[in-house]
């Protein structure tokens, strides 16, 4: 079974003014689209094929260029839709909200964590906030199409919420302007979605 492009959970101009309808549609309709081409061509006649995507990363060959860049680069693309919506925005609430408290002291503290992971990546990359196993939330970040489920990469956990900030994500709408995309992400994040993750994988 090969992996497929999933459809974007809402229009490409669903989440204007925050993001682009333009950058929506050829970040997943040509980035995400290519990353999983060539996803599929790395690990076609491998004993990958079948795997969960997951898996693959988990026991990723961190050797193996075309199968790391792109099998992160279709896994963080898959995230980054479902953890945005256009009724996003506000503040996580239960199991969340508290295991982000424990972690950071407040939401705000958080955020400005967050967003000081994404602001000092430097070059291509990913921010994002992981649970660990027992429940511990912690912000990261990773180059390129790397994620934390990856040996050795960032702190390890599994992402919850991801924020690309390699420049196809924002430059025709903010340009240079990486802070102020990050300040506009908070506007359009599913909390509902970081919440089931954060179930799911504690
Ligand atoms: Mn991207």
């Amino acid at each position: 079974m090969a992996f497929e492009l999933p459809a974007l959970p809402y229009a490409a101009n669903a989440l204007e003014p925050h993001i682009d309808t333009r950058t929506m549609e050829i970040h997943h309709g040509k980035h995400h689209a290519g990353y999983t081409n060539n996803l599929n061509a790395a690990i076609a006649g491998t004993d990958l094929e079948g795997k969960s995507i997951e898996d693959i990363l988990k026991g990723m060959d961190m050797n193996n260029g075309a199968l790391r860049n792109n099998g992160g680069g279709y896994y963080n693309h898959c995230l980054f839709w479902e953890v945005m919506s256009p009724n996003g925005g506000g503040a996580p609430s239960g199991a969340l909200a508290s295991a982000i408290n424990d972690a950071y002291g407040s939401f705000d503290a958080f955020k400005e964590a967050f967003a000081k992971a994404a602001a000092t990546r430097f070059g291509s990359g990913w921010a994002w906030l992981c649970v660990h196993a027992g429940g511990k939330v912690e912000v990261c970040s990773s180059a390129n199409q790397d994620n934390p489920m990856m040996p050795g990469i960032g702190c390890g956990g599994t992402p919850v919420l991801g924020l690309d900030v390699w420049e196809h994500a924002y430059y025709l709408n903010y340009q240079n302007r990486r802070p102020d995309y990050i300040s506009a992400f908070w506007n359009v994040v599913n909390w509902d979605e970081v919440s089931r993750r954060f179930e799911a994988n504690k």
